[in-house]
């Protein structure tokens, strides 16, 4: 049976690319094709990119609460089809459907807080900056925006950009990840119910010709980026070179310490009724979504002398998970995206071992009844990890956890702060003191306590520091208003 093609959707018509490049997309639970896709070329990009910046001046002159009258609509398109995007989304990422529903629910709240745009894009004015003479500063939009996003979350995180820079009167072109295209393919199905005008938002799918074609082109304001640290970093230094605004989201190591006097013994932070620990919350943070997230915990640290319970408890909880296809309501951790990315996670592991990691806990031989070719691994855990290993520095970016013991709190606060990333970072404690010493002198910039997963929702920035983040204004939050408009200041004085 032939598989389902995805199309771009420019000036609001699905269209077939003229690229003879044509990519599979896959069920990573299964290994199993399910679907093509063309990497798009220039040409798309340029269709792509004129058919927003047509469309941006009728689009602008659209009142702002016109505007989100469409975000209110799309919304309620969104609610009435939020199992199948969630389901689409499981299908060709492999994450587990409740994870996969939070994913769609956080895109959806992007939507409903880009509609405060009323209070939220105003400027400010002051009258009599000098004798008769007022200022006024507007918030205006600037034309086409784009978003190159990551595999990991392909239904959310255009989300963190788009409906602002609609909202703000912008015209808008997303390039979904290649690996997982039909996400945001099924999203923009649904999105033609809201009945933006054409070219407002197109999409193209492909690689790094799309990229490129979007980095160099003269009609591009601003791109928004999430994705590794070395694209990061590409993506910046074009945009500095084509003079476009910038936000590039990289990758990160974060790290998860829990104090001789976290609540290893109460329930009061554990996910589920039943556990007696929060042990079971900082599991969630390691091998949610397979360890494929920016927010996931990769290093536990230990602190003090506890350590061993911790270590203990923290096995106990990590057997416990039941690796599956993501889409059966009890399986507890699905695969990992693809071929290529299980032998990166698996030869991490043998590197660790290489460097003398203790694994206490072998995910590799990860067998799943039913699922012979799916891309599996197991949870992961080495103990007796040195903050020098590569284990400890580099992103795996999947379900594989390095112990690291700390005798204290100032020596946690120093492994945090000499890694390479510095995106999101956690402790639990039962002390204030603790807590607030740990929160000041760390440098990622997204905290948990007693929290494994510190992910900020769409009214607050989300976004690191170091190697995890490179611009100035971040993902959502109020400020991402300023990413998506130029501030004009006008002075009068009417004689
Ligand atoms: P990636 O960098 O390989 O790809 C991201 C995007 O860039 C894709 O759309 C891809 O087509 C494009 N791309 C990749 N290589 C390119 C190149 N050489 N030239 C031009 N374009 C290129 O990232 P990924 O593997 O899709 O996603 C995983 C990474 O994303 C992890 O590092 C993860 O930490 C990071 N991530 C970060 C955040 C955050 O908020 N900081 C959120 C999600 C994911």
């Amino acid at each position: 049976m032939s598989k389902p093609e995805m199309l771009n959707f420019i000036n609001g018509e699905w269209v077939k690319s003229k690229s003879e490049t044509i990519g599979d997309v896959w069920n990573p639970a299964k290994g199993e094709k399910i679907a093509t896709v063309r990497y798009g070329t220039r040409d798309d990009v340029d269709l792509a990119v004129k058919a927003a910046k047509e469309a941006f001046p009728e689009w602008r002159e659209t009142p702002p609460l016109a505007r989100a009258r469409y975000l209110f609509r799309l919304k309620e398109a969104f609610e009435d089809n939020f199992e199948e995007i969630a389901r689409v989304l499981t299908t060709e990422q492999g994450k587990i459907i409740d994870e996969a529903r939070g994913e769609v629910r956080r895109m959806i709240e992007n939507v409903e807080h880009a509609t405060g745009v009323t209070t939220l894009m105003t400027g400010y004015t002051l009258e009599d900056i000098a004798r008769g003479i007022d200022c006024l500063g507007h918030r205006q939009p600037m034309g086409v925006f784009a978003a190159i996003v990551p595999f990991n979350f392909p239904g959310m995180v255009p989300w963190w950009f788009m409906p602002y820079a609609l909202v703000c009167g912008n015209t808008y072109v997303v390039k979904p990840s290649e690996q997982v295209p039909m996400t945001q393919t099924k999203i923009f199905e649904i999105m033609e119910e809201a009945g933006f005008p054409e070219g407002v938002v197109n999409m193209v799918h492909g690689s790094k010709d799309v990229v490129n074609g979007l980095l160099d082109h003269p009609d591009i304001e601003g791109i928004s980026f999430v994705g590794s640290t070395p694209t990061a970093k590409y993506i910046y230094k074009r945009c500095g070179e084509t003079g476009k605004r910038v936000q590039a989201l990289g990758g990160a190591k974060n790290v998860v310490a829990v104090m001789p006097d976290a609540a290893l013994d109460t329930d009061s932070c554990a996910p589920n009724a039943g556990t007696s620990s929060c042990i079971p919350n900082a599991v969630a943070s390691f091998f949610g979504c397979s360890g494929q997230r920016c927010l996931a915990g990769a290093i536990l640290a230990p602190v003090g002398d506890r350590a061993d319970e911790i270590v203990k408890q923290f096995l106990e909880s990590a057997r416990a998970i039941k690796v599956g296809d993501g889409l059966n309501e009890d399986t507890g951790m699905g695969p990992v995206a693809g071929a290529a990315h299980q032998k990166r996670v698996l030869d991490y592991i043998e590197k660790g071992i290489a460097e003398g990691a203790e694994l206490l806990l072998d995910g590799r031989d990860c067998k799943v009844e039913g699922y012979p070719d799916g891309y599996f691994v197991g949870p992961t855990v080495f103990d007796k990890v040195t903050p020098d290993m590569s284990i400890a520095h580099d992103e795996i970016f999947g379900p594989v956890v390095s112990i690291i013991r700390c005798q204290d709190l100032d020596g946690v606060i120093e492994l945090v702060n000499t890694r390479k990333f510095a995106n999101a970072t956690s402790i639990y404690t039962s002390n204030g003191k603790t807590a607030r010493e740990f929160k000041y002198r760390v440098k990622p910039s997204m905290v948990g306590i007693n929290i494994g997963i510190a992910a900020p929702m769409s009214f607050f920035p989300f976004g690191g520091a170091g190697n995890s983040f490179f611009g100035d204004i971040k993902g959502h939050g109020q400020e991402i208003f300023q990413f998506f408009t130029d501030t004009k200041v006008v002075i009068q004085r009417w004689l």
